[in-house]
């Protein structure tokens, strides 16, 4: 242990998971192995899932679609206070960046296993991210620092002058949804109205801004530790494979970007960290163009990607995520070992691409030297139509960035999923992209390949 101990000590025995299928799983393994108990909750269709068989305890909390359950938050309140649960740990996705959820949590006098309420409200919203950002010495990309205004005229000048393209945004926005691209001054209006319009109904929230469309960007990415006066920077990701900007393949380290470059957003990152007092885990994601790094958002929360980092690392992210709630110094600064890919295994259809719901007959998992399956899978496990098609998450580490990749083209022809199609033909291709190789060119390629 190197830093001093956070005075923010709070103790806790058992955890309330407000999640469901891999990332369940995964924090109900490392509260066990911390000496945690732990509750799970779920939903009518999820009776049965593996979170809920791992789990010291479990309760149902209501009905399959989303917002009847994993979204309830009086739902969710209530069964902490049955079950005695003294912290909450949000996972990913759902009620994960929800202030309010992070309120009423704390507000119960439970402890929620992210940032306070208020840092997450200002990283939530993407305007007051980007200004956040700014002022503690993050590169951000040209735009219009601001939310938007209804003068088109000003917008329009805006864009003419940072140059198209342009690409206009919802502040709210998020998984990749609530951004169109612009090409030229003739479709900015329409753009404007049609984006609004979508992110009032898909966010509740039609604030906009604009920012430089970049043609050829990386997705790089960089994981943070902290506890509110320190952090520490556990390095970068790439996240380059893209489709409709929802990641496919994440990898660290990332290959062919100048390590001296590296080392110094990681430096950056860790100083915004301090300067905004930030607790527990997070990313910043960046684009990266021609040798600069770009900011674009910031996750207060694990993102499903933690894995590789944590393959190159040797560290457990969401065991150090409890530990540093419960007050433990951060870690010293790891070596990074080797290189760790990460497959994110769908439920699709091969040819439309769209979700497979149905049940697992069998189930075939690949083993062997640096192969991890992270999954809520098992022969007769139900894969129901109402969550994220994600069913597992395959990650290779290897020596070498060839040595990973080669154990992922192996497990990937070893894993076999029955009963259910899989995006695992998608990935072979991928992988063997010349795209791929040496590096993941941008967050282009993959599209032209799915
Ligand atoms: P979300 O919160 O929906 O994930 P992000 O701002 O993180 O939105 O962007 C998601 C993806 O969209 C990025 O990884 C990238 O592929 C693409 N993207 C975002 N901003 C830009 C930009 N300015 N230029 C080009 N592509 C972008």
């Amino acid at each position: 242990m190197q830093t001093k101990a956070s005075p923010h000590k709070v103790l806790f025995r058992k955890v309330l998971i407000a999640n469901r299928g891999e990332i369940a799983v995964r924090i109900i393994r490392a509260c066990h192995q911390l000496g945690l108990a732990t509750v799970a909750v779920y939903s009518s269709v999820d009776r049965g899932a593996l979170h809920t068989q791992l789990a010291n305890e479990c309760i149902c909390i209501g009905s399959a679609p989303a917002k009847d359950s994993y979204l309830n938050i009086n739902a969710l309140l209530t069964a902490a206070r049955i079950s005695g649960a003294d912290a909450v740990h949000p996972g990913y996705g759902f009620l994960s960046e929800r202030a309010d959820f992070a309120r009423a949590v704390a507000a119960e006098g439970l402890v929620f296993l992210g940032p306070d309420a208020d840092t997450i409200a200002t990283m939530g919203d993407k305007v007051s991210a980007i200004t956040a950002m700014k002022a503690v010495g993050i590169p951000t990309l040209p735009g219009s620092n601001g939310a938007l205004g209804d003068d088109i005229a000003l917008i329009d000048a805006l864009a003419d002058t940072i140059g198209y393209p342009v690409l206009i945004k919802a502040s709210a926005g998020g998984g990749g949804r609530g951004m169109r691209r612009v090409d030229s001054a003739k479709g900015l209006k329409d753009a404007i109205e049609l984006t609004r319009s979508e992110a009032k109904a898909a966010f509740g929230d039609g604030t906009l801004y604009l920012e430089k469309f970049l043609t050829h960007p990386r997705h790089i990415e960089f994981q943070i530790l902290a506890n509110g006066d320190h952090a520490l920077c556990l390095g970068e990701r790439d996240c380059s494979a893209q489709r409709r900007h929802q990641k496919l393949i994440e990898e660290a380290p990332a290959p062919g970007i100048d390590r001296g470059l590296i080392e110094s957003m990681m430096r950056r990152c860790e100083q915004a960290c301090r300067a905004l007092g930030y607790r527990g885990v997070g990313t910043f994601e960046f684009l990266y163009q021609d040798g600069e790094f770009f900011f674009i958002e910031m996750n207060t929360r694990i993102q499903v990607e933690h894995t590789v980092t944590e393959m190159v690392s040797g560290i457990d992210l969401i065991a150090a995520q409890l530990q540093l709630a419960q007050g433990a110094a951060l870690p010293k600064a790891p070596e990074v070992r080797g290189h760790a890919i990460e497959c994110r295994i769908n439920a699709e259809n091969t040819l439309t691409q769209l979700p497979s719901p149905g049940r697992v007959s069998a189930l075939q998992i690949p083993g062997g030297p640096g192969v991890r399956w992270d999954s809520a899978l098992f022969a007769g496990a139900a894969v129901p139509p109402h969550y994220d098609s994600m069913v597992g998450k395959l990650i290779c580490h290897g020596d070498s960035r060839e040595q990973a990749i080669a154990r992922m083209q192996q497990a990937l022809t070893e894993l076999d999923i029955r009963g259910i199609d899989t995006n695992q033909a998608l990935h072979l291709r991928l992988l063997s992209s010349p795209d791929f190789s040496p590096w993941q060119k941008d967050i282009h390629f993959a599209a032209k390949l799915v």
